[in-house]
């Protein structure tokens, strides 16, 4: 069977964010020829202790290039700062201004629970986007647009209540995935947490679970399970 051509967004606080919790399932759509959009709401410019954070925000900028052009997506940077991405409607406009832009089918990002604000703040804002995004919006200049599907990646500073419910087979792009992750200074050991291993362990333990040799998890809003089991683009096994 043919897939039809669709599109994916993953919305990240942090650029580096889509790429840990969503990353293969990025390049496997990428390499697929599907469109894939890596939203990245700030640079996560405070995250390296060595270097002033207008230069760290030129690097993560440089960084997230090389990663999305390797998994084959498009990114897109938000102007948010990182640590201030705000509450209330401005986060949530603007995320559903891009989505009735770039029309996804699917969406995914962060967990609401974390122990990082501004990961709960832009789960909470892309959540409530799909929503406002198929409505109509005076002053936009595109349609609205309804999101088939939204799921939640899993993010090791995202754990609780994270249920792993969708398996996503990987195998044949976590070798796309290192090399687009190591892209980055913080993957390759600038913070001292193993994010290569990490993720890499995540998705071997995920496939042992699902029969592949690499599978990435997602959740599913409680609302969003009946149009969500309706909509299975790619394969993926259900826990
Ligand atoms: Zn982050």
């Amino acid at each position: 069977m043919t897939l039809e051509r669709i599109a994916l967004m993953v919305v990240g606080a942090h650029a580096g964010d889509a790429e840990n919790m969503a990353g293969a399932i990025a390049a496997k759509y990428g390499h697929s020829g599907h469109n894939v959009f890596l939203v990245h709401m700030t640079l996560g410019e405070r995250g390296n202790p060595k270097i002033p954070m207008e230069e760290y925000a030129k690097q993560k900028r440089r960084e997230s290039e090389r990663a999305a052009t390797l998994l084959r997506a498009t990114p897109v940077w938000l102007t948010y700062r990182d640590g201030e991405i705000p509450g209330g409607p401005e986060p949530r406009r603007t995320v559903a201004e891009l989505i009735r832009r770039h029309r996804p089918d699917i969406v995914i990002t962060h967990w609401r629970r974390s122990m990082h604000r501004d990961h709960s703040l832009a789960s909470v804002a892309t959540e409530e986007a799909v929503l406002d995004a198929a409505l109509k919006e005076m002053g936009s200049s595109y349609a609205p647009h309804a999101v088939k599907a939204l799921y939640f990646a899993e993010n090791w500073e995202d754990t609780p209540g994270f249920e792993p419910e969708l398996l996503i087979d990987v195998s044949d792009h976590i070798d796309i995935w290192k090399d687009a992750l190591e892209s980055y200074e913080f993957a390759r050991g600038l913070s001292g947490f193993n994010y290569l291993e990490y993720y890499t362990c995540l998705m071997r333990l995920h496939g042992l679970r699902s029969g592949v040799k690499y599978a990435e998890a997602l959740m599913r809003e409680e609302h969003s399970r009946q149009i969500a089991a309706d909509y299975i683009p790619l394969k993926i096994n259900f826990l």
